[in-house]
């Protein structure tokens, strides 16, 4: 089964994610690991892109549609796909729809973490402490959360018109949406 965890910076995305992983025995696809590990290892990729991730910006599609085509298409982790704030553009989702399309895959469930500014705020105020991000400052946490809520507004509309859409209150505690998530799964 594929799955899209869907929701602003600091929604537990991540942290389902490694919980599903386990779970299904899958591969969680995180896009922000992804483009930090670039930036860590200055490639061609990390020089391009470190400025928009600092400031809280999106990277452009077309570099994120890149980065997630070999692993989308490796027949050794069909079906086996958790994204994790990927997509994030409505170019982004039809994408991953056409990627999916030409490897024989779909979207099994799509999950909608949803949660307020406040919350987002207090959590990568304490993500900042325990993991150093330079992107988790205030400023720019404030700004990836609007941008988040401009550019993502498509994506929310495309995929809520989708059955196997989940909206789930990313304000509870991590156990309570993992017995969410799980109530789904029924593995
Ligand atoms: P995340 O770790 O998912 O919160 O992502 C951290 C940052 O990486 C974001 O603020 C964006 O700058 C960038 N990023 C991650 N995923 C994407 C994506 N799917 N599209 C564009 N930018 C992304």
């Amino acid at each position: 089964m594929n799955i899209i965890l869907f929701g602003p910076p600091g929604a537990g995305k991540g942290t389902q994610a490694k919980y599903i992983e386990k779970k299904i025995n899958g591969f969680q696809i995180s896009t922000g690991d992804m483009l930090r590990d670039e930036i860590k290892k200055d490639t061609d990729i990390g020089k391009k892109i470190i400025n928009d991730m600092n400031h809280g910006k999106f990277v452009n599609d077309e570099i994120v549609n890149k980065l997630i085509k070999n692993i989308v298409s490796d027949p050794s982790k069909k079906n086996r796909l958790i994204f994790d704030g990927y997509p994030r553009s409505l170019s982004q989702a039809k994408n991953l729809d056409l990627l999916l399309k030409h490897s024989n895959q779909k979207v099994d469930f799509i999950f909608f973490l949803n949660v307020n500014k406040e919350t987002i705020v207090k959590r990568i105020e304490k993500r900042k402490v325990e993991e150093n991000r330079s992107d988790d400052e205030l400023d720019t946490i404030l700004k990836r959360y609007d941008t988040y809520m401009d550019t993502t507004k498509p994506v929310l509309d495309y995929y809520s018109k989708n059955p196997n859409f989940n909206e789930i209150d990313g304000t509870l505690k991590i156990d309570e949406i993992t017995a969410k998530i799980d109530t789904f799964l029924k593995v």
